[in-house]
């Protein structure tokens, strides 16, 4: 799915769940259970060649762009205040942001393969796996209904 699911579906479970040890195993599973689901999303057609490299580079800033703005929206903060929860120790008062980020990591250890050709050894199963589980679709309709639905129960309930 987009960044923007993912991690609009991390910041939601982190927000909710506030601990830790309990919400990123749980986010990391929300991960491959959403690129389950038939979606579209900036990296559909990289591995048949239907998309460009670049082109899927310039949609996934964008993608992490929008991404931002939505998670500051359902949870608004300031860089201050940030700043003074990071130095207090506050964390579950970042949770929401803690929480988005690790809803990203299985497409940030893929982004190496996927634009650089990089895969080492130690990320070859996690990818594989990755890999495996996702189903996309280039129709874009079908492939984004899903989640807009999914965001906008996320912002309904958060
Ligand atoms: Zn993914």
């Amino acid at each position: 799915m987009l960044s923007l699911s993912h991690a609009a579906t991390g910041a939601f479970l982190a927000a909710k769940l506030q601990n830790p040890l309990l919400y990123i195993p749980i986010i990391l599973a929300s991960h491959y259970l959403e690129d389950y689901i038939l979606h579209w999303d900036v990296g559909t057609g990289l591995s048949n060649g239907t998309r460009k490299r670049e082109h899927a580079f310039m949609l996934e800033v964008i993608d992490l762009g929008l991404t931002a703005v939505l998670v500051f929206a359902m949870y608004p903060t300031t860089p201050w205040t940030i700043t003074q929860h990071v130095f207090a120790g506050q964390w579950t008062s970042l949770a929401p942001y803690i929480g988005a980020f690790f809803a990203l990591v299985p497409d940030f250890i893929e982004a190496p393969r996927n634009f650089f050709h990089w895969n080492p050894w130690f990320l070859k199963p996690l990818n594989a796996f990755h890999h495996a589980i996702h189903h996309s679709t280039p129709n874009m309709l079908l492939g984004l209904t899903p989640q807009l639905i999914l965001l906008a129960g996320l912002w309904f309930f958060r």
